[in-house]
């Protein structure tokens, strides 16, 4: 069951019908967003009944668009530790960190959360083949949650993308086309064969549901922390479906009557030196980015040389009162190694570039020793072995 009732361009408005497969705004070529019948949902849910049902991001199912529960794809993705750090909170002198561990998701990525939650409503509006130009996990996932729902999977990656992303895209039946470029060559591809062939195109906010799943993130964090939100959250920032999911969790969540305190945290982005066009257009106060040239680094997830949701990420991360930060790859393998020594986390390097972005902001005094921090490390990393 759903409380699920429109989907709205997040630029101009319009309505689109979530009973019928839909894309992104056709007016301004911009992402849609899912609405749901939230004062309904206000009189009819407990929030604290949510914690006795079976684990994993299905619990919040009428918060999620899939109308029918033998349409939900799971792997048991979702309901990720929240694991307090004091070894590195005493060593950076802050007595409240937290890392969310969503490396233990299935596929090893917090990208599990967006594709069971996109897959699960292609299937329930019918959907037989989907496609998408990936720079790694976003295929795997992908590729995992199609063969789950028995629906076609096709990949485009650049040649480059890690290996574990290319074989466990193939073990479970896609069609892996690996190609001479990058992710934009990939997107471009991936794009005409769909047009082309009625591919149904699942790259990041062209479809609408992959926010869904990953604003659950939100959810768990406020039922983790008593429906009180942290004061800040450092997000690795790509394509911001996390970052724009659970700023939106946060203002239904509000809309609920579910939060003990209105203070929203202040959400930082980060992104890598080598490509970094949302710290940019944050600092120049600019409204959308410019495309990055050039985009490197070896944080995979964070080769995003222009999101498709630029906008929504940039008003957040304002309306939030948060900031962004670029840290260099050496910086982010530091980082990696000290929490992994620290901690027992192995995490990948784009949550790594969370711990590396906190040294920053610890020194800039951005952030105060007694405040509530929580580093998102989004895959395990394992997945970046060569
Ligand atoms: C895709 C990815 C990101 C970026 O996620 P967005 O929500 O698209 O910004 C960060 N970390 C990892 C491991 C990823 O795979
Ligand atoms: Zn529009």
């Amino acid at each position: 069951m759903s409380y699920l009732v429109n989907l709205k361009c997040s630029e101009c408005g319009r309505s689109y019908d979530p009973h019928e497969v839909q894309t992104y705004c056709q007016d301004c070529q911009a992402p849609l967003l899912a609405e749901y019948d939230l004062h309904s949902a206000r009189s009819r849910l407990d929030r604290d009944e949510f914690k006795s049902r079976p684990r994993g991001m299905w619990r919040w199912h009428e918060l999620l668009p899939v109308y029918d529960e033998k349409d939900h794809a799971t792997l048991g993705e979702g309901d990720t530790p929240l694991l307090p750090v004091r070894r590195l909170g005493d060593a950076l002198g802050l007595s409240r960190l937290f890392v969310k561990e969503e490396g233990l998701n299935p596929t090893g990525s917090f990208k599990a959360r967006g594709l069971s939650a996109a897959i699960s409503k292609a299937k329930e509006l019918g959907v037989k083949k989907v496609i998408i130009p990936t720079a790694g996990n976003a295929g795997g996932a992908m590729a995992a949650y199609a063969a789950r729902s028995g629906i076609e999977a096709c990949i485009y990656m650049p040649k480059d993308t890690p290996l574990a992303n290319i074989e466990e895209s193939r073990i479970v039946g896609a069609d892996v086309i690996l190609i001479d470029g990058l992710i934009s060559d990939a997107a471009k591809l991936a794009g005409a064969k769909s047009r082309e062939e009625g591919w149904y195109d699942v790259s990041t906010f062209k479809e609408p549901y992959r926010t869904e799943g990953k604003k659950i993130m939100g959810y768990e964090l406020a039922e983790g922390l008593g429906w009180m939100l942290p004061d800040v959250i450092i997000y690795p920032t790509g394509g911001g479906t996390g970052l724009v999911g659970m700023w939106k969790a946060f203002a239904e969540m509000e809309a609920m009557g579910w939060l003990e305190d209105l203070k929203r945290p202040r959400m930082v982005a980060v992104q890598a030196d080598g490509c970094a066009p949302v710290i940019k257009a944050f600092h120049d106060g600019a409204a959308a980015c410019d495309y990055w040239a050039d985009a490197h680094t070896i944080a995979s997830g964070l080769r995003v040389p222009k999101s498709f949701a630029d906008r929504l990420i940039l008003h957040d991360l304002h309306t939030s009162g948060g900031t962004a930060v670029a840290v260099s790859d050496d910086d982010i393998l530091k980082a990696q190694a000290q929490l992994a020594a620290l901690e027992g986390i192995f995490a990948a390097p784009e949550g790594a570039a969370t711990l590396a972005a906190l040294y920053r902001l610890v020194k800039d005094g951005w952030v105060r020793p007694n405040e509530s921090i929580v580093l998102f490390n989004t895959g395990t990393g394992l997945k970046y072995l060569k």
